[in-house]
This record gives structure tokens, sequence and C-alpha cells, in this order.
């Protein structure tokens, strides 16, 4: 459980940080909280001989919200910093929800969200609720800047469209006309365990018309994947407790989970039902996003 011999960079730019990762290709990686590369380091997983830590780059750190852009997260914002933003408790509780939610004290101390996202674990949290806001995520490198969308983002376990010379800088989530947004997380235990089950709703209602919904299922599919059937059902109409039990039902049919030591592939179907329906319905109901 020793951590191998590797060389540590601490870069004081964005362009200092993507310059070491051109310069040393594959055998360097980004290190930000550590929580997830340092652990598979000590496991012999991971053997990178190079770290370039985001630790200075104060321009990755911080939540802001700007007019005609939307919410800005850097990337290094750790879990517990999404939990005490005041910005986001007023635009988005949603998100401070979804990382109250995650791991323990200590690795939400460390643990960064632009990390849960470039780890691109299908049980990861964030993405889910980030995706079903509709945030975009900022690359910078040697070839320039550019901004993908998060559900385009992320291609497969632990892969995502980050080119190796390249930093995740921040997360957009655009203004938009959304009234209500949840994140929802079935795990074996109450806190500490990774999700068997996430789903995550966000609706814009006009009275009791739903006007639009994005749901997104989080660990039943390689991807968090969008319940694009689910959300049809929903869109234009009168919403009451059997159309969303029809909608929870859809959502179950649309997931591929896979069977682990958490669940069945029974079991997480069932769940995505349940969680779906109760997710929608906070959503529509507590009418926050
Ligand atoms: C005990 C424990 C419990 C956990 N519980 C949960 C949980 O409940 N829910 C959950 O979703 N996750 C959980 N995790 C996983 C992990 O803590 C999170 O995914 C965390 O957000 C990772 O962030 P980090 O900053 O520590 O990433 P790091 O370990 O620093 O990096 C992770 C990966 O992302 C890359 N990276 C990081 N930041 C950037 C960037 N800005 N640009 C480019 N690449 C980058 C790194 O190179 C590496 O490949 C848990 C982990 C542990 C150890």
């Amino acid at each position: 459980m020793y951590l191998p011999d590797f060389e540590y960079y601490v870069p004081e730019s964005v362009t200092e940080a993507y310059g070491l990762l051109a310069q040393f290709g594959d055998r360097a990686k980004v290190i930000a909280g550590g929580t997830d590369v340092l652990t598979k380091m000590k496991q012999n997983i991971l053997a990178p001989e190079v770290l370039v830590s985001l630790k200075n780059l104060n321009q990755l750190a911080g939540i802001s919200y700007e007019k005609g852009k939307g919410i800005i997260i850097g990337s290094r914002v750790t879990h517990n910093e999404l939990v005490n933003s005041a910005v986001l408790q007023e635009k988005y509780l949603s998100i401070c929800e979804a990382a109250h939610h995650m791991a323990n004290n200590q690795i939400r101390n460390r643990g960064t969200v632009g990390g849960n996202i470039v780890n691109a674990v299908p049980s990861a949290d964030l993405p889910p609720i980030l995706i079903a806001l509709g945030a975009v995520v900022k690359l910078v490198g040697t070839g320039g800047e550019r901004t993908v969308s998060l559900e385009e983002f992320i291609i497969g376990p632990g892969k995502t469209e980050l080119k190796q010379d390249e930093v995740l800088t921040e997360i957009v989530i655009p203004d938009q006309p959304l009234t209500g947004s949840t994140y929802m997380k079935f795990g074996l235990r109450q806190s500490g365990a990774l999700a068997v089950v996430g789903v995550a709703a966000a609706v814009v209602m006009d009275g009791d018309i739903c006007e639009e919904a994005r749901i997104v299922l989080g660990a039943v599919a390689p991807v968090p994947m969008r319940a694009k059937k689910a959300e049809e059902l929903l869109k234009g109409k009168s919403v009451t407790d059997e159309l969303l039990e029809e909608t929870g039902v859809c959502a179950a049919g649309e997931s591929k989970p896979i069977a682990d030591i958490r669940g069945s592939v029974e079991y997480r179907r069932d769940l995505v039902r349940v969680f779906t329906k109760r997710a929608l319905s906070k959503a529509i109901k507590e009418g926050h996003c």
C-alpha cells in the first residue's frame, strides 16, 4: 500500500499545467483532490511517473453567477464547497444536496467536482444532476479552449472526451427557466456508500402542466443516461400520480443496469422506477431548483 515514486509539479497557471501535460504525455496525470488518483496508485492500478497538481490554480476555485452566462463552478471546487455555497443554495439547491450525500466528510473536503466528472465512474453522484441542469464543461489545452456538454463529455466507464494535454477548468450551468430539480441516491448505507441507483430530475412546470422534463439515471448504464422516452411521456401533460408511476416504469425499461455486488439487474430496475417517481414528484412539488 505504499505509493510508487513519481515527480510532482505544482504549476502556477493553467498554461503551465497543460504545458507539463503536453511535455510528459502519457506519463503524466492531473491530480486535484487525489481521492481517486492516490487510492489507485496505492492499489497499483495506476502508476503515473508525473503528477501535475492543480492546488495553486486559484482561477479553478470558486463558484459564481454571471448574468447571461449562468453559474460557473471552478473544477477545483470541493464537494463541501458545493454544499456550503450561498450561490448554489439560492440557485440550485439540488447540487448542494447531491454533494452532501456523497462519501464522508474527509472525502468531501478533498474530492473535487472536476475529479468526480473526469473519473467518469457510472455511479458518480454529480454528473447526473449536472447533466439534468444542462451543464457544459470548459477544457483548456495546447489546442486552445473548447466547451462540451457534460452529457457528451462522458463516453464510457472511466472514459471522457478529455485530451491528454487538457485541463477541465470550469463547469457552467446556463441560465434557464427551470421550476424544480433534485437528485436522489439509493446506496447500501445512509452515507459513504456509492450509488446503487441515482436519479436526477429537472422540470419546467406551468401550473400542473409539465412543459419540459429531464431525467438522468446514474449507476444503471455505462454512462449517466437521459431517460428520453420517460421525459417525452411527461411533456405537455397534466401531472398525476398515475402519470408519474408510468414515467417511472418507462425509465426503468430504458435503463441498462448490470448485476454486481451492490444489486441485481431486476433490483436496480425497480429502484429506477421508484426513484424516478420520487425525484420527479419532489422536483415538481417543492418548486425549487
Ligand atoms: C472512501 C471514498 C468514498 C467515495 N464516495 C463517493 C461517493 O459517494 N460518490 C461519488 O460520486 N464518488 C465517491 N468517491 C470517489 C471520489 O472521491 C470522487 O470522484 C472525487 O470527486 C474525485 O475528485 P478528486 O479531486 O479527488 O479527483 P482526483 O483523484 O484528483 O482525480 C480523479 C481523476 O480526474 C482527473 N482530474 C481531476 N481534476 C481534473 C481536471 N480539473 N482536469 C483534468 N483532469 C482532472 C485526474 O487526472 C484523475 O484521472 C469516493 C472515494 C472514496 C475514496
